[in-house]
């Protein structure tokens, strides 16, 4: 089939390279000339294990291509996905500016039947709007044919994309097209072989799908750190209470792990657009609300722990931060809670040694001249931790779940490990001298009343 992919992200590529890698042929399109540039040259503008070697054999294959602007041809029955970004806007909407202008963009330049697939995360009603802009373009051009624009929210975790997107859970299609709806049941025939992972659905019950899912799951890893702080005044360890609820299969293990607060590009900014379309038909969505609220004092966390080890000066202080990226397997700092705890740390006149195996490069950007000039950053974590006064673990890469503790002893002013995930075990730690302050841990003594 002849796939456009529209936006050449972390989402547009997976899309891209694995739809291309079932022998389909795709033109990834972004209007960054240099990501472009780049990516034909087979140089990643994103860190995904796996996803560099299925776009390198697939643009030897002529199946994968690369282009700023969308062709002047588009044969019949084309697919064409719109994958560009929805940021927050000031009021906590979905920014659709993005997804309109390729609307747009789709509609100047289309002149027979085609499907648009909107993959980005939209608000309930982006069908229609992106329908009606597509629409005016072609009236502009005084032609008159068909098209389809049908909501296929994309589920895939940075990390673990290019599984997730070969196996997936399920495939949502939002259309009421039995035309569209026939050739994306096609398209994903390959994704779908051992069972039916297609579930059908209206555009705009597909549209609400993807927020309740990412809201839902945001709502896990918040309620688990609410009661990860009532156990830490309470003296109970959170993680026997969540091996003790994961085990009841109506609860499941997943997504409720404590840890130092949710990043990355989307639960943040789909729980934000969620409340915001709630207030926009005037409810108040009170859970979401709170689950929002937790997450923001969550990200506090550790730096109050901090404090209360060393005091409200950090002056003079260093402190060796294993992990940038929002979450392990990406080098996606959006939203990350790495930004946040170092900057609350310069702030109090403290310094920062860091250290990412991907994540440095984007984590940079994030931080101003003076700020820089308080970090340095590290090609080793070990290297990272000499002349600090503690470890401050942010995201739970493998390579430090399980560490060399005598170097860490060895290289750090003072054995303090501050572990926002809850990676190692109290008890020997305590065992071998260090001195470990967790996320509600019966052992912390330093207790967090916010
Ligand atoms: P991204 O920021 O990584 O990529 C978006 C790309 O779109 C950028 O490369 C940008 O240059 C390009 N772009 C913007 N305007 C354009 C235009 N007019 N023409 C061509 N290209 C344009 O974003 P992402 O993380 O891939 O997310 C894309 C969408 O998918 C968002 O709505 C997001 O919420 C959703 N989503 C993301 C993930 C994820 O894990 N990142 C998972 C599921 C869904």
């Amino acid at each position: 089939m002849n796939i456009l992919v529209i936006g050449t992200g972390y989402v547009g590529l997976v899309t891209g390279a694995c739809l291309a890698e079932m022998g389909n042929h795709v033109t990834c399109i972004d209007n960054d000339k240099i990501k472009i540039k780049e990516l034909k040259k087979i140089k990643l503008p994103i860190y995904e294990p796996g996803l560099e070697e299925i776009v390198k054999t697939n643009i030897h294959s002529n199946r994968l291509e690369f282009a700023v602007k969308i062709p002047s041809y588009i044969s019949e029955n084309t697919i064409i996905f719109i994958a560009v970004g929805t940021p927050s806007d000031n009021e906590g909407n979905a920014d659709m500016s993005y997804v309109y202008q390729v609307a747009k963009d789709i509609g100047k330049k289309i002149d027979n039947y085609c499907v648009v697939v909107n993959k980005s995360t939209v608000p309930v009603g982006t069908g229609e709007k992106v329908e009606a802009l597509v629409l005016e373009e072609i009236k502009k051009r005084n032609l008159k044919f068909d098209f389809d624009v049908v909501s296929n929210p994309e589920f895939l975790k940075e990390g673990d994309a290019i599984k997730d997107f070969n196996f997936p859970d399920r495939i949502i299609v939002g259309s009421e097209s039995k035309k569209a709806n026939q050739l994306l049941d096609h398209l994903y025939a390959p994704f779908s072989k051992k069972k039916s992972k297609i579930i059908f659905m209206s555009r705009r019950d597909s549209e609400m799908t993807k927020y309740a899912a990412n809201s839902m799951l945001a709502t896990k890893i918040s309620f688990m750190n609410e009661i990860s702080q009532i156990c830490e005044l309470t003296g109970v360890d959170i993680e026997n209470v969540r091996k003790g609820i994961g085990s009841d299969s109506r609860i499941g293990y997943s997504f409720i792990y404590p840890g130092c607060g949710f990043g990355g590009s989307c639960f943040p900014k789909d729980l934000k657009a969620l409340i915001q379309t709630a207030k926009n038909n005037s409810f108040n969505p009170v859970l979401l609300d709170s689950v929002q609220d937790r997450n923001i004092k969550q990200k506090k966390i550790l730096f109050t722990k901090i404090t209360s080890i060393f005091g409200q000066n950090l002056t003079g202080k260093t402190f060796s931060v294993w992990g940038l990226s929002f979450k392990p397997g990406t080098d996606d700092v959006r939203e990350a809670t790495s930004i946040i705890i170092i900057k609350s740390i310069i702030e109090k006149g403290g310094f920062i040694n860091a250290y990412d195996p991907f994540a440095t490069s984007n984590a940079k950007k994030e931080f101003n001249a003076n700020q820089l000039e308080k970090i340095k950053f590290f090609n080793n974590e070990y290297e990272a931790l000499i002349n600090s006064n503690a470890l401050v673990l942010i995201t739970e890469w493998a390579q430090f779940r399980q560490p060399n503790f005598e170097m860490i002893i060895d290289h750090l002013k003072e054995p303090i490990i501050i572990d926002g995930r809850n990676q190692y075990d109290p008890i020997y730690l305590k065992s071998v001298g260090i001195d470990y302050f967790g996320i509600g841990r019966s052992n912390v003594k330093i207790l967090n009343k916010n």
